[in-house]
């Protein structure tokens, strides 16, 4: 069997896991972790203090010393229910040579690549550190990686400096992307019959100048342009994604809940913008003090990592584009960035074809990927000094 035929068969394998990502991680961690001890490496899991199911997976061989690669994805997916699959989405399908699945893209067949690379490789012979990092919860707010950076605080010089994620990209480098901030914003009012309106007020109509005072932040941010040459919406952009309240057409609604993202841009504060929010409505006046509430949900800071970074020298002969830009969607890059790690964004498959039905990824982009990563290791930790 040539290895390439085992990218895809291992890929087989890590589809099956159905491990969308309000569902255990544990299996597929421990089928990596097993995986990675074989090949060589010393395998340590951080499990989520909440949740044992939960568990990223670091695996770290070569000489223990400075300098060094972290290659990085994470392990869940997102759902597939409602969505029209023409396959089994967790049964690895070929069809014209695209293998189709849940997590082929987003981000299993990185993960597989790097295995495969891995089994080409001697790890006992590299002379620099190599970390695999697999994370949980990436889907949902980056919350995997993020338990891992408070796990690893005290010991910032456990890791290399440099990181590459897998996420799909075409091949492209990505350095920067913005990050994304939920948080929830309640108002309150008092519940009366619909017939006797005066005697209520109501939570609904208190979070309507709410509302519109986050559509006139959003048409300020929009102004505050920066990086116009890199990203494709350069300014914080504004999601008021879901809204709840109110119990019944007869009565006045005591309660009105909305939750609301918004995408801080690389190198802002990534609370910048929810401290204005919360100033400008402490400002209106309609909105007694008590009557309303704002809380953080969730932080996944923006990545901006500097240009010309050792790792994007070594990426650009195999990127599709030799110019390193920047993402759309966020990624564990922000928070690892807390280590003081440096990460680039560069993978096989499409983005595109990502959280959607028949997600695929090209055979020849699994083979593509196994090559560069084979490559990337060779040149970062087997032999640096014939490089740089
Ligand atoms: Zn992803």
């Amino acid at each position: 069997m040539t290895n390439f035929e085992n990218a895809s068969l291992l890929l087989g394998q890590l589809i099956a896991f159905d491990t969308v990502s309000h569902r255990p991680v544990i299996e597929l961690a421990s089928f990596l972790a097993e995986r990675c001890a074989s090949l060589g490496f010393d395998v340590q899991l951080y499990p989520d203090p909440e949740n044992e199911k939960k568990t990223n997976v670091v695996c770290q061989a070569g000489p223990q010393k400075e300098g060094g690669l972290i290659i990085s994805g994470h392990m869940d997916v997102v759902p597939t229910e409602d969505q029209p699959w023409q396959t089994d989405p967790f049964k690895l399908t070929q069809l014209n040579n695209k293998l189709y699945g849940r997590g082929t893209a987003d981000m299993k067949g990185f993960i597989a690549c790097t295995l495969t690379a891995l089994s080409r490789i001697e790890v006992k012979n590299l002379v620099e550190p190599l970390t695999l990092i697999w994370t949980y919860d990436e889907e949902v707010g980056c919350k995997g990686s993020q338990k891992l950076v408070d796990a690893l605080k005290n010991q910032p010089n456990l890791l290399p400096k440099e990181a590459l994620i897998g996420e799909p990209t075409d091949f492209r480098i990505f350095r920067m992307h913005p990050g994304h901030v939920s948080c929830q914003i309640v108002t309150t009012g008092i519940a009366a019959h619909s017939s006797k309106p005066d005697l209520g007020i109501s939570a609904i109509k208190r979070m309507q100048s709410i509302l519109t005072s986050i559509e006139i932040l959003e048409a300020d941010l929009q102004k505050e342009t920066k990086y116009q040459n890199f990203l494709e919406r350069p300014y914080v952009t504004l999601n008021v994604g879901s809204i709840k309240g109110g119990q019944a057409v007869n009565i006045v609604p005591d309660k009105c809940e909305i939750i609301l993202g918004y995408r801080p841009l690389p190198g802002d504060d990534p609370l910048a913008v929810f401290e204005r929010l919360n100033i400008r409505l402490q400002e209106l006046a309609c909105l007694p003090k008590g009557s309303w509430s704002m809380s953080l949900l969730n932080v996944t800071p923006a990545l901006h990592t500097p240009e010309h970074q050792p790792l994007e020298k070594i990426l650009c002969p195999f990127a599709s584009d030799p110019q390193a830009s920047a993402a759309a969607f966020a990624t564990d890059g922000g928070n690892l960035a807390k280590l003081g790690i440096h990460s680039l964004i560069f993978g096989p498959g499409s983005i595109d074809v990502a959280h959607k039905a028949n997600e695929f990824i090209e055979l020849s982009a699994l083979k593509k990927g196994t090559d560069v990563v084979e490559n990337v290791i060779r040149l970062r930790c087997e032999e640096p000094l014939a490089y740089f």
